[in-house]
Order: structure tokens, then C-alpha cells, then sequence
């Protein structure tokens, strides 16, 4: 029977792909099979005659020690434990080890029998989980952290407009806007107003509906709140958010404040409107008394030349400010155009002739490729602000030796006016605000000359009354192409 276990526990060992020891009740290996040796990096005879104890962690060895002299006095008849061995190489190996006692039919102690698992890849893999939900955890820490502490409002919301999340400076936006409280969900309507502070927002409007139905947008204006003492300006974006797979998730939105930069625009506009009505009364006295001078047969040749230099400057100041004028009521007007039957080729025609002169101090070349006659219902003196603040941008911002090139023509049913120059060009992300008011590229070029920036803003205004559109392609250092396209509407008598 003995000789039957012996011849047992001998084949398992050589075949079993676990670390198998015996033991003797003071330590010493009297066999190791080839997995344990392996597994700790010895030829599996190296250590038979060692003791257990001499390739055991200093740090787990008293805790087995404790465990094998329960085993001895009784106590237990095996035990498990997850122990630490240092290989031959000195690297540490995780076992899982269970031993059990032999005992002979008097039951004193004959050896151990210790099997070893190599757990240490999973200890290691365990550990990295656990450190690895730490730095999670700190991360996550960190962005709430920020997310609450940003002066942006900040909402999540999914995919039926519902609000998954928003941060501590969006709940005092909420407040402001639904006093009577929120639904929690996108689109309802409370003390939101449009930019003008005044229009209540219809619902279709609202950021949050608009980017729950998946819209993405930048810089919508609004205000929430009613009362002026509290009421805050916000420009909002908005992106959608996707699943894994690609589909929609939902919305994020970012709500800025903005309120002292409306403010201040209201401000400037109320200064400008105030500015350019002082002005105009004495504006016009000054133009009138020279045309009556300008008259006079009597004057000195000096005189009439000097008097030239001064009503071609008044007649700029009287431009500017009519350019002025226009700017500040546009907050509340449309412009009026007023259509009549003109020839628009000729209206070109005279802009271009009237800008020769500029044209000539700048030594840039300006040149005209136009119908004999395009006749057509328009507001011909606005047409002419168009085409003279088109030529007069081209002259402005091309260095000598270039070229403006003014087209008109016919294309389907538009009329379509085309000013290029060979020019300093425009970067691409300043493009989207050349039509801004007061906008001025922040270039040398722009900065040392003369100009408002007003310009293009009511280039834009005018063509958008007459149903058109403007669109501009330019390239730094090549040059920019202005086109207009207004649809072409022939009078009847025509
Ligand atoms: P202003 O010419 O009085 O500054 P505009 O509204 O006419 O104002 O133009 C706004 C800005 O657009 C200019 O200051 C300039 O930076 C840029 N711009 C306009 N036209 C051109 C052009 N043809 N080439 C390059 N930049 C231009």
C-alpha cells in the first residue's frame, strides 16, 4: 500500500504541470518535482537537501513557519497561503501554495507534500488594476474638480434633450433663467431672451433644443434673466457627441458670459449714433457755404485750389459719417434700397473712372472689363457705395505695381460684380470677420492706413437688401476676390 501512494505521488509529480514538493517536517526538500524547480529557476534536483525556508521572502517566511507548526501540533491538517519565493536570479515569484501533513498510522509526522501555483503574473495583473483604478479615480477627481471650477457653463445633455450633467457656473445660469425652476429637460422656454435683450426665445431657438436635434453651432447670443441688475449675456456652442460606433450620444454645450462685452458694444453704439448726429448738422452747414463759395467768380487762383483740398476732405468726413450714421442704426434697421430702372454697368463705369486718381497716387493699375449697358431695377447709389468701397479696399490694400481688376456680368439670372486684386490677401481665419463692424485685419498694412472698418459691414448690408450675397477668396500675399451676386430683376419697360 505504502509502496502503492509512493509510486503514486512520484508519477504525479513528474506529470503534474503544478509545483509539487515533500517536505520534511524541518524543512528539507527530499523532492522537487521539474514544474516547482521551473518555476523557481533551479535544475528541480538543485534543491533537493535545501530547506524550503532558505528560498522563501524573508517577509512571509514566519507566516508560514506559524502555519507548519499549527500543521505539526495538530491543530490542522493542511493549509493554504499566497507566499512570495526568490528565485535563483533573485527575481520573486507569487506562489499559491497548499500543504498537507502525512502523518504514519501513529500518527507522527512524515512530510509535507506542498504544491505551488504561479500566480505571479495575476498578482501583477491584479496590482496594475488596482493601481490603474487609482489613477482613474484621481483623473476623474480632477476633472470634476476643474469641471466645477470653470467660469464656463457647462451641460451634457442625451440624445431625447435630456440633462445628464451640468456644472456648478451652469445651475447659477439656471437659476437666472427659470426662476420658477427646470424640467430637466432641453427646450423649455423661461426668461431667455434673444441679443437684443428683448425677444422672449422661441423654443425652436434654444441652444439646447437646437443641439438636441443635433446642430452644431458657435457664439449665439443671448440673455436670461429679466431683471437688469442680474441679467447675464451668454454666447453659446454647441457640438454633438457620439457613441463608439459613431452614432448620436447627445449634446455638449459651453455657455460664456459675455455681459460686459454686450455691454460695451451697446455703449459704443449709443456713442457712435450720438457722435455722428453731433456731427452732421455742422457738416452739412460747412459743405453748403462751400458750395455757395466754390461758386464765387471772384477768387484768387490759390484760394480755389485750397479751397478744393477742403471740400474733398469734407466730402469724406460727410461719407464717414453717413457710413456712421448707418452703422449705428443698423442694430434696428434694415437698410433701405430703393429700386428704380438704372444702368448698373454704368454705375460701375463711374466708379471706376472716379477712383483713377487713387489709383494713380497708389500707382496700382485698375482696370475694368464691363457691358456697354446692364439695365436693370436697383438702388443705383448704393450700388455705387459697393463698387466704390470694393475698388477703393483693392487700391487700399495692393502695393505698387499691382493690379485691381473690376468685372460685371450676367450669370443666369444674377448679376454678378467681381473685384479682384493682386494685394496683400486675407488669412483664412480672419475671412469669416471682414464683415464684422469696426473689424480691421491686424496686419502693418492695415494698420497704416486709413480706414474704419466699417466698409465691408455695409457692403454686406447693402447687398443682403437687394437679396444677394457676397462672398470673398483671397490668399495671403496673392490677392482677393470680392463677388457679389444680386438676383437680376429687368424692368418691364425694358
Ligand atoms: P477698412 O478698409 O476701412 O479698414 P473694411 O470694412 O472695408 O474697412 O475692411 C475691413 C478689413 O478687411 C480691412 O481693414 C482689411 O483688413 C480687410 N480687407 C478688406 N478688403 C481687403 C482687400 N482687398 N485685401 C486685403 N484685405 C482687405
Amino acid at each position: 500500500m505504502q509502496d502503492l501512494g509512493e509510486a503514486l505521488l512520484r508519477l504525479a509529480m513528474r506529470h503534474s504541470p503544478v509545483g509539487m514538493m515533500v517536505t520534511s517536517p524541518g524543512g528539507v526538500m527530499l523532492a522537487v518535482n521539474e514544474a516547482a524547480g521551473e518555476m523557481l529557476g533551479y535544475a528541480h534536483d538543485e534543491l533537493v537537501g535545501a530547506r524550503w525556508q532558505d528560498i522563501t521572502h524573508p517577509d512571509d517566511l514566519a507566516i508560514d513557519v506559524d502555519l507548519v507548526e499549527a500543521t505539526l501540533a495538530g491543530e490542522r491538517a493542511s493549509y493554504r497561503l499566497s507566499k512570495r519565493y526568490v528565485r535563483k536570479d533573485g527575481e520573486v515569484l507569487w506562489g499559491d501554495l497548499s500543504v498537507a501533513l502525512l502523518r504514519d498510522d501513529d500518527g507522527t509526522p512524515l512530510h509535507f507534500i506542498s504544491q505551488i501555483l504561479d500566480v505571479t503574473e495575476q498578482r501583477a495583473a491584479a496590482e496594475r488594476i488596482v493601481e490603474a483604478n487609482a489613477t482613474i479615480e484621481k483623473q476623474s477627481r480632477t476633472v470634476a474638480a476643474i469641471y466645477d471650477a470653470v467660469d464656463v457653463g457647462l451641460v451634457l445633455i442625451d440624445r431625447s434633450g435630456r440633462y445628464e450633467q451640468m456644472n456648478r457656473r451652469h445651475r447659477d445660469f439656471m437659476t437666472l433663467a427659470y426662476p420658477e425652476g427646470h424640467h430637466g429637460m432641453a427646450g423649455q422656454t423661461g426668461e431667455v431672451y434673444e441679443a437684443d435683450g428683448e425677444t422672449p426665445m422661441a423654443r425652436s431657438d434654444l441652444p439646447s433644443h437646437r443641439a438636441s436635434m443635433g446642430d452644431e453651432f458657435d457664439d449665439v447670443r443671448l440673455w436670461v434673466g429679466s431683471d437688469p441688475a442680474t441679467r447675464r449675456a451668454l454666447s453659446v456652442s454647441a457640438r454633438s457627441t457620439r457613441h463608439p460606433d459613431g452614432t448620436l450620444a447627445g449634446a455638449a454645450l459651453a455657455y460664456k458670459d459675455v455681459t460686459d462685452f454686450m455691454r460695451a458694444l451697446a455703449v459704443k453704439d449709443e456713442f457712435v449714433a450720438s457722435v455722428s448726429h453731433e456731427l452732421r448738422t455742422p457738416l452739412t452747414s460747412v459743405l453748403g457755404h462751400l458750395e455757395i463759395l466754390v461758386g464765387r467768380q471772384d477768387l484768387p487762383a490759390d484760394v480755389r485750389a485750397q479751397l478744393a483740398v477742403v471740400d474733398r476732405n469734407a466730402a469724406r468726413l460727410e461719407m464717414l459719417v453717413s457710413d456712421l450714421l448707418y452703422v449705428a442704426q443698423e442694430a434696428d434697421a434694415t437698410l433701405q434700397v430703393q429700386r428704380v430702372s438704372a444702368d448698373v454697368a454704368q454705375v460701375v463705369r463711374d466708379a471706376c473712372e472716379a477712383a483713377l486718381p487713387l489709383a494713380a497716387t497708389a500707382r496700382v493699375g485698375l482696370a475694368a472689363d464691363l457691358p456697354d449697358s446692364l439695365v436693370a431695377m436697383c438702388d443705383p447709389s448704393r450700388m455705387r457705395q459697393v463698387v466704390d468701397n470694393l475698388v477703393s479696399n483693392g487700391l487700399k490694400y495692393t502695393d505698387a505695381g499691382g493690379e485691381v481688376q473690376v468685372t460685371l456680368r450676367t450669370v443666369e439670372d444674377r448679376m454678378e460684380l467681381q473685384v479682384s486684386d493682386t494685394g496683400i490677401g486675407i488669412a483664412p481665419a480672419e475671412v469669416d470677420r471682414l464683415f464684422s463692424r469696426f473689424y480691421r485685419a491686424d496686419v502693418e498694412r492695415v494698420r497704416i492706413t486709413a480706414g474704419t472698418g466699417l466698409g465691408l459691414n455695409i457692403v454686406r448690408s447693402i447687398v443682403h437688401a437687394c437679396g444677394g450675397e457676397i462672398r470673398v477668396d483671397s490668399e495671403v500675399g496673392v490677392g482677393s476676390t470680392f463677388t457679389v451676386r444680386i438676383p437680376l430683376v429687368v424692368p418691364e419697360d425694358a
